[in-house]
């Protein structure tokens, strides 16, 4: 158990930092909550302390005492000799940028010199495209770094100087080292889940349920069931980038419960994976689970592919919510944008939902979609509408604009301008006004046009990523695009850019 000023935890490792070679700074640009509900960070946490050779402690943007103290003994970031960040959303990149700028290391890549850390990042946003962020890292991790983390951690045992585990970096299958030329650079997936070493004695922050240090899914043991999705919907980054969908056997998933349940303490199994209906032996599992007397959870789950004894065995696992993601109420739509769901699946769901004992329903819903009609909302409120007058659930009603993602089949459609985006979002919530038990939710508009800029941008963004980050918050986007003269909030509707060659186009 360690205890620091504002945390205890349970599972956190220190070590004695004469007797390894690597310090490793593992960094989160968000929250602690955050930072902990993220598998990455248990997976590489894990990985690098089985190392003899290595150290690895963790930084939160916030919730901890400061952002570039370690958590584990308070180390300086600026201490390690590397510090890896995991980008899960585009706008973290500003909490990235400060948390260099704070630990007292050049923000500018360039600006570095031998005596301050490589700073390198990974997570599914710099998979899909690095490089509005080029101006501040040194090398990106394209794609799944389980394997890829230890060979980085040779390169900088091995090197004599910062430039050289900077040019080891880029030899490295699936390391994107921007200021060194490389034609391509692949993309590293793991075939074989059942072959990876997994974190089983998971770090479990020793906080009141409810608290705001918990993590998302509460004090769980992560279980990560499959990388990647059978499916492939046109928008969706998971089903572009994550490709092919794997999966752990049922055996291994099970012994990895044993022993994860033997030295992670917790009393539930959060399982980790997209499109888990579609494993074949998701029933077995979680009803496997809850007959050893643990809780269960799962994500979001495909409505065509749940039946009514799973989720039976989920609520006698705990869970109370079904969530799923019809994405718009027209199964036109539905269809054209690869979703392939029919209504009858969706209605089919909460049906079932509604007789096993849920108590409420999430549904989450994109608008300003490519070739969306007026009468695709006026489908998507009368499903909504269906489901609340059918069900006794309550209907939570989540409602995302559309962000064109790189990689993905829709990655040069454009975003819809605010005001239009702002019409369909009161045109919905006009519409559900007096349906009973019905919240809608949506993302802040301005949120939105910010991540598209970022998921499909170039180099050209990083000079409107340092203003931003020197003012903070939405405002600061604002001033640093009249600041720098970048175009950056009207990118994402920019049709123009179709006609360019996509900043992305090296990777594989
Ligand atoms: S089913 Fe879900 S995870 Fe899979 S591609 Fe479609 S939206 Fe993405």
């Amino acid at each position: 158990m360690l205890v620091s000023k504002t945390i205890t935890e349970f599972n956190a490792i220190i070590k004695n930092t004469s007797q390894v070679d690597v310090l490793f700074g593992y960094c989160y640009p968000s929250t602690y909550r955050a930072g902990m509900t993220g598998l990455a960070l248990h997976i590489l946490y894990s990985a690098l302390n089985a190392r003899n050779d290595t150290s690895c402690e963790r930084y939160f943007r916030y919730q901890t005492q400061s952002p570039v103290l370690s958590i584990e003994t308070g180390r300086p970031l600026r201490n390690n000799h590397i510090i890896g960040f995991t980008l899960t959303y585009e706008e973290d990149i500003l909490n990235l940028v400060q948390m260099i700028e704070m630990g007292g290391i050049p923000v500018l890549s360039i600006d570095r010199t031998a005596e301050d850390p490589v700073v390198i990042v990974g997570g599914p946003v710099v998979s899909a495209n690095p490089e509005p962020y080029t101006d501040f890292i040194d090398a990106f991790v394209i794609g799944e770094g389980d394997v890829v983390i230890h060979n980085i951690i040779e390169s900088v045992k091995d090197a004599e100087s910062r430039d050289d585990v900077i040019a080891a970096m880029a030899e490295i299958e699936g390391v994107y080292v921007p200021r060194i030329t490389q034609s391509s650079v692949s993309r590293n997936i793991i075939i074989d889940l059942d072959s990876l070493v997994y974190p089983t004695r998971q770090i479990i922050p020793d906080v009141e349920d409810g608290s705001a240090f918990e993590p998302v899914f509460g004090k769980s043991f992560l279980l990560e069931v499959t990388r990647g999705c059978g499916h492939s919907c046109r928008f969706c980054l998971v089903g572009h980038i994550c490709q092919p969908r794997r999966t752990r056997s049922l055996d291994c998933l099970k012994k990895l419960v044993e022993t994860g349940m033997q030295h992670t303490p917790a009393k539930k199994v959060s399982l980790i994976g997209s499109s888990l209906g579609d494993l074949d032996s998701l029933e077995d599992l979680v009803c496997w689970i809850v007959n050893k007397g643990l809780e269960v959870s799962v994500p979001s789950l495909r409505a065509d592919s749940v039946s009514e004894n799973l989720l039976d065995c989920l609520v006698k696992g705990g869970q109370r919510t079904l969530t799923i993601a019809p994405e718009t109420g027209s199964e036109v739509l539905r269809k054209n944008m690869g979703k392939g769901l029919s209504d009858s699946d969706i209605y089919e769901a909460v049906g079932y939902a509604e007789r096993v004992g849920y108590n409420s329903v999430k549904l989450y819903f994109i608008i300003g979609l490519p070739e969306e009609t007026p009468s695709d909302i006026a489908s998507t409120i009368h499903m909504v509408r269906e489901i609340a007058n059918k069900t006794s659930m309550k209907v939570t009603v989540s409602v995302n604009p559309f962000v064109p993602k790189a990689q993905t089949r829709w990655q040069l459609e454009p975003q819809p301008e605010i005001m239009v985006l702002r019409k369909k979002i009161k045109e919905i919530e006009e519409g559900l006004r007096n349906t009973p038990r019905v919240t809608v939710e949506t993302l802040d508009l301005r949120s939105a046009r910010i991540q598209a800029a970022l998921s499909i941008g170039d180099r050209s963004l990083g000079k409107v990523i340092k203003a931003a980050a020197r003012y903070g918050g939405f405002g600061g986007w604002r001033r640093a695009e009249k600041e720098t003269g970048v175009p950056f909030f009207s990118l994402a509707n920019n049709t123009e850019r179709r006609k360019e060659n996509l900043p992305w186009s090296f990777l594989q």
